[in-house]
């Protein structure tokens, strides 16, 4: 991952990869009867997932839910991946804020 990131920066990469394992972990372990996890704990677990990097990944400064944005507006990706500065209040997170 970048470590230039707006993630990087505010230190919420773990959210996103938290989010990711959850919702891979729930699309994928299913698959597997030795896995004991069932089709509905899976959706369940995808879901928590998706809705913890949604809700949790945040501006420090505003409070702005990046990925929400990003979910309402695909524009927003490019920023919270290779820029350094929030979408919402531009405060530039590359000099530690
Ligand atoms: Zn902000």
């Amino acid at each position: 991952m970048n470590s230039n990131s707006l993630l990087a920066l505010t230190g919420q990469s773990w959210k996103l990869v938290a989010g990711v394992v959850l919702l891979l972990a729930g699309s994928i372990a299913p698959l597997f009867e030795a896995s004991g996890m069932s089709w509905t704990v899976g959706t369940v677990v995808a879901c928590v997932g998706y809705a913890f990097t949604l809700l949790a990944v945040r501006c420090p400064g505003c409070g702005s839910r990046w990925f929400w944005q990003a979910a309402l507006d695909a524009g927003l990706y490019a920023p919270i991946f290779k820029g350094s500065a929030c979408p919402a209040c531009k405060r530039d997170y590359r000099d530690g804020g």
